[in-house]
């Protein structure tokens, strides 16, 4: 599928810092787009219906499913998740840049539906830190923190199949290279044709 913007796919296991550097980048990056996503999980304390997620019920999630409404969904965590194409598709062809923040299984499906989609893992700098974060946090229950990192072991050996690695370790310097990874793109040879069509035709360059 052929499209003016870019998307990116940023997944990690949960804790690795995924949220604080998306949220950052779109503070600082208007032409980065968030996709919203729909989930049977509950909402945790300060989050908001249609901002962080959209809070659905089994039922309702089975009818997006049967409805064909999602480009990608899967199992997180016991819960279910999906990215609806509705959030995405009209946003690309705009020329807009959309950036998925959805785990591993998510992130290769869209791969196979979208091509030129870069995909990007965050990794935590260790196992101890990846847990104090998830405590810090402070938003998951004991036994849940427990599943989550049960579940880090096989979300960590996905990496392999991603575009590139950011360790955040000193968010600042995590959220340095996720700028530089969006700016690569902005600079590919097919993206500055688009982007300054006029410099290009006054060069007498195809
Ligand atoms: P969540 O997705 O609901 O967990 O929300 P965020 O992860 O975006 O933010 C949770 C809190 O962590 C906020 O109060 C942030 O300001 C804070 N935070 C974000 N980045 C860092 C960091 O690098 N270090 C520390 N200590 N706190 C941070
Ligand atoms: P995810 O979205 O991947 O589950 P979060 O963005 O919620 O992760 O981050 C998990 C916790 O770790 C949050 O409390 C966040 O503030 C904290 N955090 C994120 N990045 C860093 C970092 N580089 N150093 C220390 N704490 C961080
Ligand atoms: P959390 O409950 O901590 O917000 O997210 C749990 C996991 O679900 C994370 O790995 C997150 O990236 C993933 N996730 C969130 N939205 C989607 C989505 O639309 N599709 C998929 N496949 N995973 C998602």
């Amino acid at each position: 599928m052929d499209y003016p913007g870019n998307l990116f796919v940023v997944a990690a296991p949960s804790g690795a810092g995924k949220s604080s550097l998306v949220k950052a980048l779109l503070e600082l990056d208007s032409q980065v787009l968030p996709s919203v996503s729909h989930t049977t999980r509950p909402p945790r304390g300060q989050e908001k219906h249609g901002r962080e997620y959209f809070f659905v019920s089994d039922e309702e999630f089975d009818r997006m499913v049967l409805a064909d409404a999602f480009v990608e969904w899967a199992h997180v965590h016991s819960r279910r998740y999906g990215t609806s194409k509705k959030m995405i598709e009209d946003r690309i062809a705009r020329g807009a840049d959309v950036i998925l923040e959805i785990d591993y299984q998510g992130a290769l499906q869209i791969k196979r539906v979208f091509a030129n989609a870069v995909l990007v893992f965050i990794l935590p700098p260790s196992w101890e830190e990846l847990r104090s974060r998830l405590e810090r946090r402070g938003e998951d229950s004991p036994d849940i923190i427990e599943m989550r990192l049960e579940n880090a072991r096989e979300e960590l050996a996905q990496a392999p199949q991603f575009d590139f690695v950011i360790i955040n370790e000193l968010f600042e310097r995590a959220l340095f290279d996720l700028k530089a990874i969006v700016h690569a793109q902005r600079l590919k040879y097919s993206a500055q044709r688009r982007a300054r069509a006029d410099t290009f035709q006054a060069l007498h360059i195809p």
